[in-house]
């Protein structure tokens, strides 16, 4: 029983009501908390947090003095004591002896600002410290000509020269005293709480605890699990990473202290606990087994115009082999955009309903769960399957019809979105369900479906394909099928940036397609006009567009239209009645066109590395040669032109995944909650690969050691495990 709590349910940490201290014995004497502060004590019994200080912190998730103390540095800056001012180099982060030489403020040109400038020297040379703002008042009256001073910051240059911007300027006590070395946490910072506040209470928490009497008892792993995999306990890792030595500067700099390595090894063990418990739960669920019938499904695959990829045979195999069982399937099946993977998903469903069970796929968006059931109809027309689409717009007599039918098995298949787990669907038996587009639905969405059925098969499909490591810690719970390969026949995308200055041109080869009798998507950020980013919306892309090819249809599609609207436009350009699409991002998944050759994304920069890839997807799914091109806005950064030469450089959907990944850190490139991926405090995917794989080998020793935590040298364990799978399940 690792995944479940004991009552079954999973409720999330409600912030302890302040008014309540509980153990608190030294409420009247108004003594400090001292033996009762521990990890789980409320956050405002720490002296100096006050009610408005507890309110911001409780609004940033911290409510303990654990939470506290996982208020982890982000950085580490090194600042060793600078020997001499001739010594300094650029972007070094230094502390230096120095003596004033002199102070005074420049008006800065006709505004009323003005800069503050200290000239400091020593021996060797000087260097001026500038400040855009007084830090306080009084700040420069501190100081006195020829004082002895103590500068701390960061060496920019500037115009050619050296020189310090808002330093760390003060008054050295004992002149003869050299600076000390220092290794410096950098925490993120917030509003109303400055860091040097969040550094001091840190300081006390951890002070504190070192006194108090409850902690001997707080080490959740056990000794061998410490030795074995190099742990040092909690509480010493907690202290030095707040307080970290200078002397192993480079690893703290790195992530790579002692202490960076037990917070998180734990982080990934609790996650990596969390998903073996959850297979191990699955495995004991019992489903109904669907054996291969081969002649019928193979009678399905010959009316196909083209023969299946190696790579479809395989999933098939692995499917099928999965469905034949009853243990309930929880496979992943990943490839990339165009691979092919709704035919894998279809074969499925018809396995499953030739055993007179049903099968529901579940997709993000109407257009998509249309262009599916679309397809799926054609696709099943002469074998008999039952199709049906369900959608949050299908209302009324309509909808209590379909479920009617659902629930008496007059439904075979059932397509739609997120309506088919919120709405009181019921099926008579549910086999197989089917989520496309895996990374949009949570832990808890997947679950909510599957409750419809008695243990139904299981199978997501993904486009954005995950590097391997990642795949096993996300998907730990999952056996993983992966496409490989395009259908052949595809011609490859090329893909350009380009710059406004180019529009023109880029019309004009949108023009020759056009006449050549393909299609093109222009994509759009925004919906509508936008003051504030000037971006340019669909809205107005779509009368641009109109102006600019007068001899061909323009169709305008978004997300704020009607479903059926969408729908029509869509059917407009499927059959070519439309040539020019202009859309926004809902055409970013599945969307099936093969004339369409052309992608035009208008300010690429405001698009991600997958999403882009998604969109270029969207082409090159015919045989004539297709282009993407990416227009970049006027005011982009260097990371959106890396990003353009990414897409460039690379159609692959896995090296795009990577680089992305890579850009954006794991919890947007998920979407934190919805991927029921959680939000490490400290562990970072790319960075700590080899600590997961340790991770998780600790937590599949442990399990086979003790597969109940049953031991008593396990128990503060599973305590912290139900905790931490609470959190994670959202
Ligand atoms: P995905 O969902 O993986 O992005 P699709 O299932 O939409 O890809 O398939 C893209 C297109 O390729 C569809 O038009 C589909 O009919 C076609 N297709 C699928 N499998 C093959 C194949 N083996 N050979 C040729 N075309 C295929
Ligand atoms: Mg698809």
């Amino acid at each position: 029983m690792i995944s479940t709590p004991p009552n079954g349910k999973f409720t999330s940490r409600e912030p302890t009501p302040r008014k309540s201290p509980g153990n608190s014995s030294s409420k009247h004497s108004g003594e400090k908390v001292r033996k009762g502060l521990d990890f789980d004590t409320p956050v405002q019994f720490l002296k100096g947090v006050g009610p408005k200080l507890g309110d911001l912190f409780a609004s940033r998730g911290v409510v303990t003095v654990s939470d506290l103390l996982e208020w982890y540095p982000r950085a580490y800056e090194d600042r060793r004591s600078a020997k001499s001012i001739d010594s300094l180099e650029e972007d070094q982060v230094v502390s230096l002896r120095a003596q004033i030489l002199g102070i005074r403020t420049i008006p800065l040109g006709k505004t009323h600002r003005k800069l503050y400038e200290v000239l400091i020297g020593d021996a060797t040379g000087k260097v001026s410290c500038k400040f855009f703002r007084v830090p306080f008042r009084g700040y420069f009256e501190r100081f006195e000509l020829y004082q002895k001073v103590r500068v701390s910051g960061k060496v920019i240059r500037y115009q050619g020269r050296i020189e310090f911007h808002h330093p760390d300027l003060a008054p050295l006590e004992d002149p003869d005293q050299l600076t000390a070395d220092e290794l410096r946490p950098i925490y993120t910072e917030t509003e109303g709480l400055k860091p040097g506040k969040l550094k001091s209470l840190i300081a006390l928490a951890l002070e504190e605890l070192k006194v108090s009497e409850k902690l001997a008892s707080t080490e959740a792993f056990p000794v061998w699990m410490r030795q074995k995999f190099d742990l040092i306990l909690r509480l010493d890792a907690l202290r030095s990473i707040h307080i970290p030595e200078i002397a192993r500067a480079e690893q703290y700099q790195n992530f790579k202290s002692p202490a960076h390595r037990r917070l998180i090894f734990e982080e990934f063990f609790w996650l990596e606990l969390f998903v073996l418990g959850q297979k191990k739960g699955y495995q004991q669920e019992i489903s109904v087994p669907f054996p291969t019938l081969t002649e019928k499904i193979q009678s399905l695959i010959s009316t196909l115009p083209f023969a299946l990829t190696q790579g479809q045979t395989h999933a098939l195999d692995e499917i099928f082999a999965d469905l034949a069982h009853s243990k309930p399937m929880h496979r992943l099946l990943q490839g990339d955009v165009g691979c092919g993977k709704t035919l894998v998903a279809l074969l499925s469903a018809y396995q499953v309903i030739l055993h007179k069970s049903q099968a529901a796929i579940m997709v993000p968006t109407e257009i998509l769960s249309e262009q599916h059931f679309k397809n799926a109809k054609k696709f099943f027309a002469d074998f008999g399957v039952r199709v049906q689409l369900l959608t949050a717009s299908i209302k009324g007599a309509d909808r209590q019809k379909i479920l009617d039918d659902l629930k008496l098995g007059d439904i075979d298949l059932l397509v739609g979105t997120h309506a088919l787990i919120e709405d009181p669907v019921q099926f008579r038996n549910l086999g197989l369900v089917i989520v496309d587009e895996q990374h949009r639905f949570g832990v808890r969405q997947r679950q909510r479906l599957k409750e419809k059925g008695i243990s139904p098969h299981f199978l997501i499909m993904t486009a954005t394909p995950i590097p391997r490591t990642l795949a096993m810690t996300v998907y730990g719970d999952l056996d993983v099928s992966s496409i490989r390969e395009l259908p052949p026949g595809r011609s490859p995308i090329t893909t350009r940036k380009t710059f406004e200055s180019k529009r023109k041109q880029v019309y004009d080869f949108i023009r020759e397609h056009l006449s050549a009798g393909r299609q093109a998507y222009v994509v759009y950020p925004l919906v509508e006009e936008s003051e504030k980013l000037e971006l340019k919306n669909v809205t107005d892309g779509f009368v641009q567009l109109q102006l600019e090819f007068p001899n061909f249809q323009v169709g305008l599609l978004h997300g704020k239209m009607k479903p059926l609207e969408k729908e029509e436009v869509m059917n407009r350009f499927r059959t070519n009645e439309i040539q020019v699409l202009a859309a926004t991002t809902v055409i970013e998944v599945g969307v099936d066109v093969p004339n369409a050759n052309i992608m035009l994304i208008e300010h690429t920069e405001r698009f991600g590395l997958s999403q882009l890839h998604q969109l270029r997807g969207r082409v090159g799914r015919g045989a004539h040669k297709s282009f993407c091109i990416l227009m970049l806005g006027h005011a982009i950064s260097e990371e959106a032109i890396h990003r353009a030469e990414i897409m460039e450089q690379t159609t692959d959907g896995f090296k795009v995944s990577e680089a992305d990944l890579e850009i954006r850190g794991p919890g947007e490139f998920f979407g934190r909650r919805q991927s029921g991926l959680p939000g490490f405090k400290l562990a970072n995917l790319l960075r700590d690969t080899e600590l997961l794989q340790e991770a998780r080998k600790a937590a599949q020793e442990l399990l086979s050691l003790d597969p109940d935590l049953k031991k008593s040298e396990h128990q503060l364990l599973k305590e912290r495990s139900i905790a931490a799978s609470e959190a994670l399940i959202g």
